[in-house]
């Protein structure tokens, strides 16, 4: 079968592997569609270590092939979505039901080989049979988890808005939707006006254009009146120390700002602690998803609120997906999905 596999930072090429054989509680799903995310990018460019060589994807969707010993061959043929991460529910943050800090991780695509491949091994608790959910959704399950987490640090539902979301990139345009089907007050600021437009036409009340760097003391005050007061919360959906360092500056009173954006492990902020001080400012960050959080946005898919296609490049190959992992190409702001060339793909034996 074809698979995309890391090697060293700044290598990851098209191969050609055994389609694996399926274990005690496993399955061999053929991979319909997977999803590119920001931290295979990060992955690629060294700064998350994986094992390696590694055959990347985490956020998959696809059609049970084969049942390995003790799973029922019931689920042969079913068409699932996955849970990619598995926790070992006996560390210490584990049992402090803090599941995405477990000590024990493991992950498609990450500790195990992942889902950019025509074929891939998942262990059946992490299937999610679709039952009429769209395949595309199916893609989207882990990242909107990892949404919908972090917004769990800012008291989920009861998140207290205006929220302001600095970076209209795929998942923060994905924040906007979900802020916005809970009915809060929302707007975004990005360097890009077409993202900014893009928001505002997925939820988002107000946006505004801010340089990549350098002063932007006009936006404050179009913040202030925007929100009639004080912003209560922001979200870095960019991981880039200017945008956290502008929220902190913009956070009201008792604001709580929250870190979703993954940054290079050179970054570094600057933060005026009298500032922090004076308003009693709370900084958050999330950096993973739980079981918990996977279930919410299965749920959440259910309900039809969110408009993912709008976010969704049309699918690519196998055979391009070096290029977007790269850098050398782009989605134009939208997330790469790939779609294995099933012909082009070898047939597992029975
Ligand atoms: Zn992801
Ligand atoms: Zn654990």
């Amino acid at each position: 079968m074809q698979s995309v596999t890391y090697f060293l930072p700044g290598e990851v090429r098209l191969t050609r592997a055994q389609i694996p054989v399926p274990g005690d509680g496993e399955v061999l799903l053929k991979v319909l569609l997977a999803g590119m995310c920001t931290t295979d990018r990060h992955i690629v460019q060294g700064h998350f270590t994986v094992p390696s060589p590694r055959i990347l994807g985490h956020e998959l969707a696809g059609v049970v092939q084969a049942t390995g010993p003790g799973v029922s061959p019931d689920w042969t043929g079913k068409t699932c979505g996955v849970m990619p991460a598995r926790f070992c529910g006996t560390c210490s943050m584990c049992r402090q039901g803090q599941p995405q800090l477990c000590q024990n991780f493991e992950c498609l695509g990450n500790t195990h080989d992942g889902g950019f491949a025509g074929y891939t091994i998942v262990r059946v608790e992490q299937l999610v049979p679709l039952d009429g959910l769209p395949l595309l959704d199916a893609v989207w399950l882990e990242p909107l988890a990892c949404v919908l987490q972090a917004l769990e640090q800012l008291g989920g539902r009861d998140t207290p808005d205006p929220v302001l979301v600095s970076g209209a990139g795929v998942l923060g345009r994905l924040m906007v939707q979900v802020l916005a089907a809970w009915g809060k007050q929302v707007a975004v600021v990005d360097p890009n006006p077409d993202r900014v437009d893009a928001a505002q036409a997925m939820g988002a009340q107000a946006g505004w254009v801010v340089p990549r760097t350098g002063p932007v003391s006009d936006i404050a005050s179009a913040l202030q009146a925007w929100a009639g007061g004080s912003i209560a919360a922001l979200i870095d959906t960019t991981g880039q120390p200017v945008s956290i360092e502008r929220l902190l500056d913009w956070a009201g009173p008792r604001a709580r700002v929250l870190l979703f954006g993954v940054s290079s492990p050179s970054a570094h902020i600057t933060i005026s602690p009298q500032k922090l001080f004076t308003r009693e400012l709370t900084i958050l960050a999330s950096s993973g998803m739980t079981p918990a959080s996977f279930t919410a946005a299965y749920t959440l898919l259910c309900s039809c609120q969110l408009d993912l296609s709008a976010l969704s490049a049309p699918p690519v190959s196998l055979e391009e997906l070096p290029d977007y992992l790269l850098g050398k190409r782009s989605p134009n702001g939208l997330k790469v999905i790939v779609s294995p060339d099933s012909a082009g793909q070898d047939q597992p034996h029975d």
